[in-house]
């Protein structure tokens, strides 16, 4: 160790003259002493170690009292929100599984609040002062926008395909095509889920080409069904054929089989009527013979998790009839969101305006570009001495598998870091950590030892520049602050 490091280490401030500084007492009248203390311990230890790891120009540092005080301040206001919070995602992905998929309307955030704080007709009929059935809050509505005779509602569209396999093709082989046995993020693989439903997968065809013969060989005794898997998250492009779904759905028939359709996405507008790229709606896949298709709630549909069973009422009387559908129901808030989600799209004309993901997905580049150029002088201040900030063009996605191929013009900041006295790696984390750190998080992406923000679903702009103010970019702030 040198001199300087040691001289720096035996003047620190002790905790009791921190707790003492009257900038602290805030601290103690928000927290209380006991967190106060005990942040001011664990920020005084980062701040040794920092020291001692030589990471600091120790001449060129700013006061320590004042960085070990900033440091404080993160700490507690890390430490005192929830585990799972908001945050604000810049990554340029609109529908972000890890980072909670679609975000509500507030016609959806009221009815859950409605049914959360008080009791409910769940599964009861008013009408009738009798037992009901929680699907009957939301059938009505998915079978109008989607004219399907029958519906019900899980937990997820994995749930969705697990019980639809399990009620129609337990013990019994279902034929799939090669091309189409995905694995979607977070441990959802055809094949798995198809095992653990008791069911035998049949390949069928191979990678990218399949033909309607495939299926017809790989038909037997034993068939349960035929199932089409949406390719939510590739594409298989070049020399590539597939079956119809109109030549399956006739196959079927002949067989006296049902021909089911994970459709995964599953939106319920014509997503071209708002200039994005086509996908399938569940109303098409039915049309073209489907007679059940799965979809998720809280992908393009723009409403909470869930998973949406549709088709024959035959067979949705037999899912429901599953004593699984007990497990994998929803409950009463995904209820209450779901339906005030699905009433928004009785005006398409409005839609737009009134549901999130469409708002996000749609947004013109021109205004997230004039975005852009407000926010570039406010930034360029909060980051002053570490780093500069341009307006760029960029790409977002739509995410969660849906359209893999498609992304859409957008627009964003471009923030290098200019620190010379750390590493150039160091001083792209130190600033991507000060912006994970602020009481609501910014998530960007790193790209070519940039940090970038797509600011296509920037929707609050005003708290994203208030909270600029707390940036906290001080060098030795542990990345691993969390609790
Ligand atoms: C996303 C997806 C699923 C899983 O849906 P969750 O709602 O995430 O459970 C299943 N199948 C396909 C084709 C998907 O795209």
């Amino acid at each position: 160790m040198t001199s300087s490091q040691s001289n720096r280490l035996a003047h620190l401030p002790s905790v009791d003259r921190i707790l003492r500084t009257e900038r602290t007492y805030d601290l103690i009248e928000a927290y209380g002493r006991t967190e106060v203390t005990k942040a001011i311990r664990n920020a005084l230890e980062e701040h040794r170690h920092t020291i001692r790891s030589g990471a600091i120009n120790l001449e060129a540092a700013p006061d320590t009292l004042d960085v070990i005080l900033r440091n404080v301040t993160t700490i507690l206001s890390i430490h005192a929100r929830p585990s799972l919070h908001p945050v604000i995602n810049l990554t340029g992905t609109v529908l972000h599984t890890n980072l909670g998929r679609a975000f509500l309307p507030e016609e959806a955030i009221k009815a859950v609040i409605d049914v959360a704080s008080s009791a409910s007709n769940l599964e009861y009929s008013t009408a009738e002062g009798q037992r009901g059935d929680r699907d009957t809050h939301l059938e009505g509505q998915i079978c109008q926008l989607t004219g399907a005779e029958a519906a019900t509602v899980v937990n997820n569209n994995a749930a969705a395909v697990m019980l639809v396999l399990n009620t129609l093709a337990l013990g019994r082989e279902v034929p799939v095509s090669r091309g189409e046995l995905v694995e979607i993020g977070g441990a959802f693989r055809i094949p798995d889920i198809m095992a653990r439903s008791g069911c035998t997968l049949i390949e069928v065809g191979t990678t990218n080409r399949t033909h309607l013969a495939d299926f017809e060989r790989a038909i037997g005794p034993d068939t349960a069904m035929l199932m089409k898997v949406h390719t939510s998250n590739y594409v298989i492009e070049g020399f590539t054929s597939k079956v119809p779904e109109s030549d399956l759905a006739n196959l079927c028939q002949t067989h006296a089989i049902p021909l089911v359709n994970d459709l995964g996405s599953g939106t319920l507008v014509n997503l071209e009527d708002y200039d994005l790229p086509h996908e399938q709606t569940p109303m098409d896949a039915l049309k073209n013979g489907a007679d059940i298709v799965t979809f998720s709630g809280d992908k393009l549909l723009g409403g909470p998790q869930a998973g949406l069973i549709v088709g024959r009422k035959s067979l949705i009387a037999q899912i429901k009839a599953n004593p699984m559908k007990r497990a994998l129901r929803c409950d009463k808030m995904t209820i209450a969101a779901l339906a005030a989600v699905l009433r928004l799209y009785a005006n398409p004309d409005r839609l737009q305006e009134s549901l999130p993901v469409l708002r996000a997905l749609t947004r013109q580049p021109d205004d997230i570009q004039a975005q852009a150029q407000r926010l570039i002088s406010h930034l360029t201040n909060a980051l002053q001495g570490f780093a500069e900030v341009t307006a760029i063009e960029c790409e977002s996605q739509i995410g969660s598998g849906a359209l893999p191929s498609k992304t859409l013009a957008s627009a964003g900041l471009r923030i290098r870091p200019t620190r010379s006295d750390i590493g150039a790696g160091t001083a792209l984390q130190n600033l991507a950590t000060a912006f994970r750190n602020l009481d609501k998080p910014v998530i960007g992406r790193i790209n070519d030892g940039t940090l970038i923000l797509d600011l296509r679903c920037l929707d609050d702009e005003m708290s994203f520049i208030e909270q600029l103010a707390q940036l906290n970019l001080s060098p030795d702030l542990n990345p691993d602050l969390r609790p």
